[in-house]
């Protein structure tokens, strides 16, 4: 029956096949409870992935075509609550830069920065 065991373990909670099978850093193998899909539509997929072993996340980008399946990953320093937070919103705008730029000059860390940037 270990066949059957092995199956069950690339399965999501959403009964599809879970694609992110092993951290590309070790190697370990990465069961459902590392692994949390935060996007899920049938042509993209948002997953970030946390390795038991080396303690890496990962985050993976899979789009769906007709050609077939394309996975991209790479290692990060975001949380998947991180990464909730970021999806959905737009690119970071001119008013955004001129907003912080305004912060820092009001709070006088731009003074703070360059001070510490030059040493
Ligand atoms: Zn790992």
């Amino acid at each position: 029956m270990a066949h059957s065991r092995k199956s069950a373990s690339s399965l999501q909670e959403d009964g599809n096949e879970q694609l992110v099978k092993r951290c590309p850093v070790c190697q370990t193998e990465l069961r459902s409870g590392h692994v949390e899909v935060l996007v899920a539509q049938s042509e993209r997929q948002f997953i970030h992935a946390t390795c038991p072993t080396c303690a890496h996340a990962l985050l993976f980008f899979q789009i769906t075509a007709s050609g077939g399946t394309g996975l991209m990953g790479m290692v990060t320093d975001l949380s998947a609550a991180d990464i909730r937070q970021l999806v959905g919103k737009g690119p970071i705008s001119e008013d955004d830069v001129l907003g912080f730029h305004t912060f820092l000059r009001r709070t006088r860390l731009e003074t703070a920065i360059t001070r510490a940037i030059r040493g």
